[in-house]
């Protein structure tokens, strides 16, 4: 229950950090497009009203009889532009050259000398938008005129408005879908930490199970030995030949434990030489093949492996002997067993088949489990600990292959490895 807890705390705690992680990039993105679009929008704007202010400037023209200043501002010819003149005190002087409507529009600009020769916005009755500069000419008798060019930008404003409520929407609706994507998010990066969490600890369940009924074997006869001191050895040998072999049993399933940490802890080196896999499998099986004389089984060789394999033989000892000793505790008398090389471009195949007890569909799913044995009281006799083919797994796994178990046909079982 507490790890539940501990888990769901952690998943929460990451999905609340990849949902903030996603706001931030999405409002970031969106503020920076925003801004650029308010910083590029006017460029065209501001350039069209500076060529405008030096195309009226060429029109302030002095007519050389009068010495008069003429504003031939009627030869400037850009319809986007409203030129408003107006004198010293900020009176419109040209509100004549306008239609009736716009003049109550102009009247309702205010005017500001601290603007001048500056690009700027005004808004009239707040609907209407310009942008605009305004620049000061000097006329005979000391007289001057205020100039200002206003471009209209309210198709400007609402695309930028339009812009902002459809970034607002979007952002709206992209922290919505990431409460979505970060839940899924945490709960993908979650999910090797929970299977591993929960198989260390079914390992650490199994771990101690596994060494505590040997030991409670090896207790309760002991106690039983203590209880007749005078009893011979002979007598008790049963007793004394269990207690050995549980004792036995316990050493072999710590080497393997060991064996198996150390695998999942360090990148093991393998020790690789180029081998002829199939003498490697004789001088293996060999010794084998008087016990299982003795046992009425027959061990039969097929190698055909024609290539040097590049493997470390110590390891692919270790594996023939897992498979072949499987293949003999799971035999009975007159079964066979067969051990087959060959090899397909640069890849070996070794199989190891038996006509045994074979395997239900279950136990073949879950063979190279730790600690997984599909008979456990026959498996106690024989000294199995079910560490036997994950060591196998692990083996081949170095060596890059692959090792699977399956039906053998008509009867047993066959175990098929790919180096
Ligand atoms: P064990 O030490 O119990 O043999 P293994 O990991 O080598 O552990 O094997 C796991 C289980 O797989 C065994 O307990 C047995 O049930 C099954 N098994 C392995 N090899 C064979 C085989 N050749 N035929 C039938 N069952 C097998």
């Amino acid at each position: 229950m507490k790890e539940q807890k501990i888990i769901h705390k952690q998943l929460i705690k990451n999905m609340f950090f990849n949902m903030v992680l996603f706001t931030i990039i999405f409002s970031a993105f969106s503020l920076l497009i925003f801004a650029q679009l308010n910083r590029y929008l006017y460029v065209p704007v501001d350039q069209e009203i500076k060529k405008s202010k030096s195309d009226y400037l060429k029109y302030v023209e002095v007519d050389s009889k009068d010495d008069e200043v003429i504003l031939n501002f009627d030869k400037v010819n850009n319809p986007r532009i409203t030129c408003i003149i107006r004198d010293e005190d900020g009176n419109v002087v040209n509100a004549t050259s306008f239609g009736k409507n716009l003049q109550a529009y102009i009247k309702e600009i205010n005017f500001s000398k601290k603007n001048l020769d500056q690009i700027y916005e005004v808004s009239v009755n707040s609907n209407y938008f310009y942008r605009g500069t305004c620049f000061e000419v000097e006329l005979p008798d000391d007289e001057k005129v205020y100039v200002e060019l206003l471009v209209n930008i309210n198709s400007e404003k609402e695309m930028i408005d339009n812009f902002a409520k459809t970034l607002s929407v979007g952002t709206g609706i992209v922290i919505l879908l990431s409460i979505f994507v970060s839940y899924g998010l945490a709960v993908k990066a979650m999910r090797p930490i929970v299977r591993n969490y929960k198989k260390q600890s079914e390992f650490i369940q199994n771990v101690s199970h596994e060494l505590r009924t040997p030991l409670t074997i090896i207790h309760a006869k002991q106690e039983m030995l203590l209880q007749s001191p005078n009893s011979k050895i002979i007598d008790k040998s049963e007793d004394i030949a269990l207690t050995l072999n549980e004792t036995r049993r316990l050493s072999k399933m710590i080497k393997e434990l060991m064996e198996l940490a150390r695998n999942d802890q360090e990148k093991i080196k393998l020790n690789k030489e180029k081998t002829d896999i199939n003498s490697l499998i004789e001088e293996t099986v060999l010794p084998y093949c008087d016990m299982a004389k003795l046992q009425k089984k027959e061990i039969k060789l097929k190698l055909e492996c024609k290539k040097e394999i590049k493997v470390d033989r110590n390891r692919l000892k270790q594996l023939i002997i897992i498979l072949l000793d499987n293949a003999l505790k799971y035999t009975e008398e007159n079964d066979s067993i067969e051990v087959e090389s060959y090899n397909k471009d640069d890849k070996c195949f070794i199989n190891v088949r038996d006509t045994g007890i074979g395997i239900s569909d279950e136990g073949l799913k879950r063979v190279f489990e730790r600690f997984y044995r599909e008979d456990k009281a026959r498996s106690r006799e024989t000294g199995g600990t079910g560490l036997g083919l994950p060591i196998a797994y692990t083996i081949v796994s170095l060596h890059g292959g692959s090792i699977k178990m399956g039906h053998n046909k008509p009867k047993g079982t066959v175990v098929a490895v790919r180096i």
